[in-house]
């Protein structure tokens, strides 16, 4: 500690101490408070000695001694004179004589009511200026910088080390971070330095975390802005902001600037529909001038990061801007291992976890989900007040991150649960039958975030090539719940909408993207890159292809699901008893997992299996990952109802 801060240290003390002293000697410290009714049978009584009043506030000393407030007294002004007020309320003249009365603040004339409000406001600067002091000092005193809008971090804390399983991307930038570090050496060489990254890849895989390990490697200032700050009501007021972003910038050199979701400013020019000059054009173009007018040597490098490259404005990419592009990935098994070791470093782990499971059956997970995992995994763990975070909490953490919160609240009737029961069995046996499915892992009927149900498969190996055989099995499976309605209910529920989505979707992209039809050959008619606004509109065909080639696209989507539907239910009515003991097991024990429904496909009668399963009723709980390897977001047909969606509608409204 500094003298300086020494001497303040004790200005505080002394400050808090005077006012303490001062609120302890004012009366109204500790005084007792009463009715104004009961002042007045006081005053009858004569139990009064000393009466203080001021406007609507009355204090009292008692004959005893003791001093009390009234609570809910008129105003004084609202009688002419005392002495009416006493006869008003039916005091005689000479029972007042013998009390002492002031008409003020008993304390008026006393030092301290005077000084207190002024030591009140000393107080609260000094303390108010303290803070403003210590929070510089840490060095993360987020302010508004002028108009801008960007807060400045300096002295970040954030390292590479805290970035987990991204090697390439943080060799990348390891030369960024050198730059920043020691600018004159690459510019005394003639080194043209990078004057924009951009960084790209999908929510949550770390692409902010990134920018600020690389301010915290090379302990410069970081300015961050996000790419909708600039969006404003009034046209000229975002361009503004760069400018002063920018200005900003140059007088903390060397220093990042990040723009965070630079799509919203930076879309290709002259694609919105209405108007061209609009104002997050000229947002842009300011941001243009700004990259280009930085001087060979200057200190500053833009980062920014999207994961909508696709529609960024070519000119950000050109050369002198954005010309170092890095891709952030969805990290792979040993990237999520090392991410999940990064989180669980300050949380207690049980003994006998194992990343690497945990790991394995994560497929598809971005970092900002694995750290979320393991948060979930934390609540539940103290919820059943646990010290250790266990399989068990790990499991039902990876279930809720996919899927959402167990509803178990959720009020479902008998039959409903039944036709759940029937469409998810549906699903898994269906699963069981098609030889190209992967293994089912989890069916269960139990609600959870907007599914009613979820049936989940998982893979044996790692590799995601999909064959044709495969996609079309997929097809039959995720029919199979619709199916397994028509022939038990004999009628059709919303609840295989989503199905319904995803195979339409699977059979398109069959068809059209990867030449999986024999009738319209090898040729890719659409590409993934979604419908921009604007940039394709009045093309007529949008793949350029003509009107009879578009007929003939849907026809063979038509044809791919009607097939496979006829082989759903071929299979489902020679297996309808398995069928039948599955959705009974379930409506039974809600959720069942490999062991059942293969003790069930070889033809087990569902009172055995429940049998079976009340037996070892607890070797899921003891270790969830047993026999598992590796459900992933792809293999989950999850169920959502229809009838949801439209209440959640409601409550927006
Ligand atoms: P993005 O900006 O790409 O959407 P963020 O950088 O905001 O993602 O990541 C959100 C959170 O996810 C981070 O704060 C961090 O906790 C976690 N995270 C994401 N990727 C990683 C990673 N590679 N290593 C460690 N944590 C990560
Ligand atoms: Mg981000
Ligand atoms: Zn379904």
């Amino acid at each position: 500690m500094t003298k300086k801060s020494k001497i303040i240290m004790w200005i505080v003390i002394g400050v808090v101490a005077v006012a303490l002293i001062g609120i302890l000697l004012s009366d109204a410290f500790g005084a007792e408070e009463i009715l104004f009714s009961e002042l007045l049978t006081l005053l009858k009584k004569g139990e009064v000695e000393k009466l203080y009043v001021d406007g609507y506030n009355w204090q009292a000393t008692l004959v005893d001694g003791t001093m009390v407030t009234v609570e809910g007294g008129p105003s004084i002004y609202d009688y002419m004179s005392f002495s009416m007020f006493m006869n008003d309320v039916g005091l005689s003249v000479d029972k007042l004589s013998a009390i002492d009365i002031q008409f003020a603040d008993p304390n008026a004339g006393s030092i301290w009511s005077s000084l207190m409000p002024l030591l009140g406001i000393i107080l609260v600067a000094v303390v108010f200026w303290l803070i403003m002091r210590s929070a510089a000092g840490a060095g993360n005193a987020n302010m508004n910088i002028g108009k801008s809008k960007a807060q400045v971090q300096s002295n970040l804390k954030v390292r590479f080390s805290d970035v987990a399983g991204a090697e390439e991307e943080k060799e990348e930038l390891a030369e960024v971070v050198e730059f920043l570090k020691n600018p004159k050496k690459f510019s005394n060489l003639g080194a043209r330095i990078p004057s924009g990254v951009l960084l790209v890849g999908p929510p949550g895989t770390g692409k902010t975390l990134f920018a600020k390990a690389v301010a915290g490697e090379a302990g410069v200032p970081f300015f961050s802005v996000s790419g909708s700050d600039f969006v404003e009501m009034y046209v000229g007021v975002g361009a503004k902001r760069v400018r002063d972003l920018f200005d900003m910038a140059k007088k903390n050199q060397p220093c990042i600037i990040f723009v965070d979701e630079i799509d919203a400013v930076g879309r290709r020019r002259g694609a919105g529909l209405g108007g061209g000059h609009d104002e997050r054009e000229q947002t842009l173009n300011q941001i243009l001038v700004q990259m280009d007018g930085f001087e060979a040597n200057d200190g500053i490098i833009v980062m920014a990061a999207t994961n909508r490259e696709d529609i960024l404005d070519p000119a950000l990419l050109r050369p002198g801007r954005f010309d170092r592009r890095i891709n952030v990935n969805l990290p792979d098994v040993k990237g999520r291992e090392q991410i999940l070791k990064v989180h669980a470093r300050n949380k207690p782990m049980a003994a006998d976890v194992n990343f690497k499971t945990v790991a394995r059956i994560t497929a598809g997970f971005s970092g900002a989900e694995l750290a979320n995992l393991l948060n979930e995994a934390a609540i539940l763990a103290a919820r059943a007040n646990k010290k250790l975070i266990g399989n068990l909490e790990l499991y039902d953490g990876i279930n809720k991150v996919l899927m959402g919160p167990q509803k178990k609240s959720r009020v479902v009737t008998e039959s409903d649960k039944r036709c759940t029961a029937y469409h998810e069995a549906g699903h898994a046996v269906l699963a069981c039958l098609c030889k190209h499915c992967d293994p089912v892992h989890e069916v269960s009927i139990i609600p959870r975030g907007r599914a009613a149900g979820y049936t989940m498969t998982r893979p044996e190996t790692d590799d995601n090539d999909v064959s044709y055989n495969k996609l079309i099995d997929n097809i039959c499976m995720s029919l199979g719940g619709r199916v397994a309605e028509e022939l038990v209910i004999q009628d059709v529920t919303t609840g295989a909408s989503a199905d319904l989505q995803h195979v339409s979707e699977l059979a398109r992209r069959m068809v059209t993207q990867w030449g999986m039809s024999d009738k319209l050959g090898l040729v890719a008619y659409d590409s993934d890159q979604p419908v921009f606004m604007g940039m394709e509109y009045g093309n007529q065909s949008r793949g350029g292809y003509s009107q009879e080639t578009a007929a003939t696209i849907d026809s063979e989507i038509r044809r791919l699901i009607q097939e496979a539907h006829e082989r759903a239910v071929k299979l489902l009515k020679e297996n309808r008893a398995v069928l039948d003991n599955m959705s009974r097991v379930l409506v039974e024990k809600e959720t069942i997992y490999t062991e059942e429904v293969a003790m069930l496909m070889k033809g087990a009668d569902y009172k055995e299996v429940i049998a079976f399963m009340d037996e070892k009723e607890d070797v899921h709980k003891t270790n969830p990952f047993v026999n598992m390897t590796k459900p992933s977001k792809e293999h989950i047909v999850s169920d959502e109802t229809e009838s949801e969606e439209k209440s959640e509608e409601k409550t927006e409204e």
